[in-house]
């Protein structure tokens, strides 16, 4: 695992295997550890947000989540960095949990959403340990309910789908309370696990074009559209005017 950097936020280049034998140690030896999934939207709000930017730089690892992402750091930095996205760590948990017995968690979505998750990950992976579930809809009054609950359930691998940056920064908060050790912000995967939103298609992915796909099924989504150039400006500035470059 190597960390570098992009516009300043850490972005870290490791493989699948690295994941899998980081969360696996993380478990083994009862560690709390923060996966992050980095994607270009979240580069620019931890531009803005300097407790967002610090709590990634401490996380334990900070995937890299996203074409734009990988593409910019091979820009601005001639690396080549793998790209995983949080949705495609679920099944990778899953198959862990299937053979080795690992606790997972839900946390995240609408309740008939996260329901139907675990639903649809219990049959596609039989003999997946899932501990319990939550929907993502609380407020402070009932949090401490949702903190008894999952402490309860004992996870080992909690994913928490309450969309970025409140994941994380709920995450952070409260995992050592939790005494979880894998966290994951896995954003809005329960919505596709469940079927109620579509994964873009693969000619899709291989372009890197999940963000044109998405723009065409949520036209809603302008905002973070205006957000994805905003990025695509910031990387020029920084080739041709310069920045600063921290980790690599
Ligand atoms: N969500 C939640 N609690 C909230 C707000 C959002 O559980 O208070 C869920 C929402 O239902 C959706 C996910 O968080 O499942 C956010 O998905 P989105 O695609 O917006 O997040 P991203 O993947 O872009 O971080």
């Amino acid at each position: 695992m190597k960390k570098l950097s992009v516009l300043g936020v850490r972005v870290d280049s490791v493989s699948l295997e690295e994941v899998k034998s980081i969360a696996t140690a993380a478990i083994e030896k009862k560690e709390p550890a923060l996966f992050i999934s980095l994607g270009s939207l979240t580069v620019m709000q931890a531009r803005k947000d300097q407790i967002y930017k610090t709590l990634i730089e401490q996380a334990k690892l900070v995937i890299c989540d996203s074409a734009g992402v990988a593409k910019a750091v091979k820009y601005l930095q001639r690396t080549e960095i793998p790209r995983l996205s949080g949705i495609d760590l679920i099944p990778v948990f899953a198959a862990m949990s299937v053979k080795k017995g690992y606790r997972i968690f839900l946390f995240g979505a609408k309740e008939s959403v996260v329901a139907e998750a675990c639903r649809n990950l219990t049959v596609t992976f039989p003999g997946v340990n899932i501990c319990g579930y939550l929907n993502g809809y609380f407020d402070i009054i009932n949090q401490n309910d949702v903190k008894e609950t999952i402490k309860r359930s004992a996870p080992d691998i909690l994913l928490a789908g309450l969309g970025q940056p409140l994941q994380e920064k709920w995450l952070s908060t409260n995992l050592i309370e939790l005494g979880v050790p894998v966290a994951v912000g896995v954003g809005g995967s329960f919505d596709v696990i469940a079927g109620r939103i579509k994964r873009a298609p693969l000619f899709f992915r291989r372009l890197g074009l999940e963000w044109l796909f998405r723009m065409i099924i949520e036209p809603w989504r302008l905002r973070r559209n205006f957000v994805l150039i905003n990025f695509i400006l910031s990387i020029l500035k920084e080739k041709f005017i310069g920045g600063k470059q921290k980790y690599g």
